[in-house]
Parts: C-alpha cells; sequence; structure tokens
C-alpha cells in the first residue's frame, strides 16, 4: 500500500507516474486528474489512499472508480472541451469533476439521493458549476438535456438501455461496462448514421447498474448486495 502525507505530491505522482504506467498518455486527461483533488471525494479514513490505483467504498455498498480505469474511458472518448456528456451513477462526484475539465457541460444521475447531495456539495466546494447532478433512474437517460455528445456509464449493466442509445447525437460516442454481477466488459458504441457501430475493450469491475433498464432491485438482496460489494 502507497501511503503519503502530502496530497499534492501524491496527486501529481498519480497522474505523472501511475496513469501512464497504464497507458494514459491524453495529455489533457492527466491534466484533469492532476487538478482534481480525489482525496476530497472520499471519507477522511480512506483519504490517505486516495491516490492509489484502487477503488474505495463510498458507503451505501458503492464505489468511487478506480483512477485508471476512469483514465481509459476518458481517453478513449477523446473530448475537446466543446461537449454535452451525460454521466449515469455519479456516485462520489469525482469523475464528474474530472469531465468537467475535459467537456463543456456535465449532466450527471445518481440514484441514491445522500451520494448525489454529498456530491453536489463536493463539485459546488470546488467551484465546479458546469455540472448538473439529478437523482433518478438514469437507465431512463436526462432527456430534457439530451442529445449527448457522449454517454458515460458507471456502473455494470446486463445490456445496453435503449433510452440511452437514442439520448446520443448522431457521432456521438458512450462507454458503457456491460456483462455479469462482478465482471463486465467495456464496451464502446459510436452512433452513425448508418447505425450503431460496437467495439470491445478490456474487462472491467463495476458495482451494478440497478434500474429499469438495468439490474433489478430485490427487495431481499439488499442486504446480501451491500455485502458483495464491500
Ligand atoms: N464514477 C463514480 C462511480 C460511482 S459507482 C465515482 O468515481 O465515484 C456507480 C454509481 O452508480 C453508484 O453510486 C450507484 O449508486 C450508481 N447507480 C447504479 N445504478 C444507477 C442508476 N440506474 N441510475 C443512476 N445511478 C446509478
Amino acid at each position: 500500500m502507497v501511503q503519503y502525507t502530502n496530497p499534492e505530491i501524491a496527486r501529481k505522482r498519480l497522474a505523472d507516474v501511475i496513469l501512464p504506467k497504464s497507458g494514459i498518455s491524453d495529455l489533457k486527461v492527466l491534466g484533469a486528474f492532476r487538478k482534481i483533488p480525489r482525496h476530497l471525494f472520499v471519507e477522511e479514513a480512506l483519504q490517505l489512499r486516495a491516490y492509489e490505483d484502487k477503488a474505495l467504498p463510498i458507503g451505501h455498498g458503492q464505489t468511487i472508480s478506480q483512477p485508471s480505469t476512469i483514465g481509459m474511458i476518458l481517453q478513449t472518448l477523446d473530448l475537446t472541451g466543446k461537449e454535452r456528456v451525460l454521466e449515469i451513477g455519479s456516485g462520489s462526484g469525482y469523475q464528474s469533476a474530472l469531465l468537467a475539465c475535459l467537456a463543456e457541460n456535465v449532466f450527471t444521475i445518481e440514484r441514491i439521493p445522500a451520494l448525489a447531495k454529498q456530491a453536489w456539495n463536493r463539485l459546488s466546494s470546488l467551484g465546479i458549476s458546469n455540472v448538473a447532478i439529478r437523482t433518478g433512474d438514469g437507465t431512463y437517460g436526462w432527456p430534457d438535456q439530451s442529445p449527448y455528445d457522449a454517454i458515460l456509464v458507471s456502473a455494470g449493466s446486463p445490456g445496453i438501455p435503449d433510452h440511452l442509445i437514442q439520448q446520443l447525437r448522431v457521432g456521438g460516442r458512450m462507454m458503457i461496462p456491460v456483462g455479469g454481477a462482478k465482471t463486465q466488459r467495456l464496451i464502446k458504441i459510436v452512433k452513425r448514421p448508418s447505425g450503431i457501430e460496437r467495439s470491445e475493450l478490456d474487462l472491467c469491475q463495476f458495482v451494478k447498474l440497478i434500474g429499469k433498464f438495468g439490474w433489478e432491485k430485490k427487495q431481499t438482496n439488499v442486504q446480501k448486495e451491500t455485502h458483495e460489494l464491500d
């Protein structure tokens, strides 16, 4: 375990050493990691571990995603700074903050109200003003604000929700982990005038996308699920 006492130095090491080793070379993406203080997106007891390349618990059985996985997704999206982006699964708000550095407008949906509120407070306290957040089932998307140039789903889904494809602009791209409850394959979708182009990227491990067009939430599984995800 790499521990640090100075978050500034640890953050710089994440962007300058750890992420490039995992194949992240896009300077804009690395710049966003250098700028956003990940330790402020986890609870105090975990702050010393915030700049390890690890997913960490954020409560409610959810996790803040692993930096190299987020980095790979952001690098693949290849944002220019002008995009309108939809994110499903705000979680801690960390990835939303990175997206705020790389796109013009970010719309993010979180199903757990307490996480959405906490993410909002963190983003506001950092002075980030181009992110709109709402609580709800993101498998329906956020139609009022569509179409989007990019959609990023940060929870694992059994399939690709149709609503999300509908809300993607022609020429737009979507990244979504698709597969089982524990392991998924990252899928990149590009919406072309002629249809959908789909490519398969790395294996990954995200928490479940729970909703109408994701995994079903069964009341009896709540306890078990929380355990598994911890
Ligand atoms: N990128 C986030 C990762 C959060 S984990 C971060 O870095 O912190 C995935 C999040 O997706 C969890 O907070 C979970 O509650 C949320 N989620 C799961 N299903 C959802 C759905 N249908 N709509 C919106 N959010 C969902």
